[in-house]
């Protein structure tokens, strides 16, 4: 698969720090939001309280905020069991609201408003009985708060009026859980889809870029490598060569001890050439019996000396153990990039080179003409 194509794929798939960077923001608004609000009502002179039980709550709030974004931008809770943080966020916010809605000598419920969308966006990160938990424990603190106002301050509005908000907040909040639960449902159905069409794409990758028998990458990927190869050298940075490899006679092979042996020695071929390759070398199967090693900061003489390396590991295994036949030579071509040329210029080298390696009595290694 074309690498732009493959970009274009994954970006159908939802990454878990995208979204966990976009619920710690939301939650962030929300306690900014809420700072706004308490600076709001404050001026208005409905949250009857001092400039520094204000201050106290706008400094906890932003501390709290502060800390929560910075574990949540720089991933470091990713590998934690709910990486987002939710509970301890969304309870921190319900104490900032109930602090808020303590002083309020009217409207107490616009202190608290913002507890539904916080349980709204949370729900995309817990489940039912802790969205409920929330609420039940909101509703709690707030009849607790109301409590501690009418002991302590008295109440600026009748009680029935002030019981009339609490219920009302309750009830909201309640149905916001029931929905949000809904919501938290259908979230963990799109994961568990997200994860398997991202391990589809991951297959789908796999089968475009490698061949079936032997498991190398094919001829179409290796071009696409070649090409990059080609780029790397034509901005200096560094050299590289390739070889072609095909097996000798394997047409009798194939006749003598049957097909299956013959896939069976390609199979054995490709992994005892990859044993025997560097780090950061390629091999791919061309198709056939034909294959071809990507050589990155190979000259030409270090390619070749690589190849006669192969050739001779190679000519010297025997497949008699397993009713094989006694050897399976190779022979290779090799080409260096010259710059300033095409892929298909230097391959044509390396298969020439080949040629030559054939005519000239196989189980030989031949280097393009110079
Ligand atoms: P040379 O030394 O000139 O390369 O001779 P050769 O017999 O190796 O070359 P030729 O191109 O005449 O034959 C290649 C054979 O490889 C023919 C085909 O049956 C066999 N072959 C191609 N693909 C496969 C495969 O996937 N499995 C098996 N077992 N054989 C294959
Ligand atoms: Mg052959
Ligand atoms: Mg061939």
């Amino acid at each position: 698969m074309n690498s732009r194509y493959w970009r274009r794929a994954r970006r159908l798939t939802v990454s878990e720090r995208r979204l966990l960077l976009r619920h710690g923001r939301s939650l962030a608004a929300v306690a900014l939001f809420h700072a706004l609000l308490v600076v709001a009502l404050w001026l208005w002179g409905t949250l009857d309280a001092g400039g520094l039980y204000v201050s106290l709550l706008l400094g906890a709030l932003a501390v709290i905020t502060v800390v929560y974004l910075l574990l949540i931008e720089t991933g470091a809770t990713l590998e934690w069991r709910e990486s987002s943080l939710s509970v301890p966020m969304a309870l921190g916010l319900v104490i900032a609201f109930l602090i808020a809605a303590f002083p309020m000598n009217e409207a107490r419920i616009s202190a608290m408003i913002l507890f539904f969308p916080l349980l709204l966006l949370v729900s995309f990160r817990l489940g039912a009985r802790s969205l409920l938990s929330l609420a039940l424990l909101a509703s709690v603190g707030y009849a607790l708060m109301l409590a501690l106002a009418l002991a302590t301050r008295g109440l600026r509005l009748s009680l029935s009026l002030e019981l009339l908000q609490w219920l009302i907040f309750t009830l909201v909040a309640l149905s916001f859980a029931v929905t949000g639960s809904g919501v938290n449902g259908l979230r963990r159905s799109l994961a568990v889809k997200n994860q398997a069409l991202a391990d589809a794409l991951e297959q789908v990758r796999d089968l475009a870029i490698r061949d079936d028998l032997t498991g190398l990458f094919n001829r179409r990927h290796i071009l696409e490598v070649l090409e990059h190869q080609k780029a790397l050298a034509d901005n200096q940075i560094y050299p590289f060569s390739v070889c072609y490899v095909d097996l000798d006679h394997f047409k009798r092979i194939n006749d003598e001890y049957g097909h299956d042996m013959g896939d069976r020695v390609l199979r054995q071929f490709a992994e005892h050439t990859l044993d025997n390759l560097r780090e950061g070398d390629y091999l791919a199967r061309l198709g056939g019996e034909e294959f071809i090693l990507v050589l990155p900061q190979s000259d030409l003489a270090g390619a070749e000396l690589v190849a006669e390396r192969l050739r001779e590991s190679w000519a010297a295994r025997s497949f008699e153990d397993r009713r094989g036949p006694p050897a399976v030579s190779l022979s290779a071509g090799v080409a260096s990039y010259r710059g300033q040329e095409t892929v298909d210029q230097l391959l044509g080298r390396a298969d020439r080179a080949l040629y030559r390696a054939k005519t000239g009595g196989r189980n030989r290694v031949c280097r393009e003409d110079q």
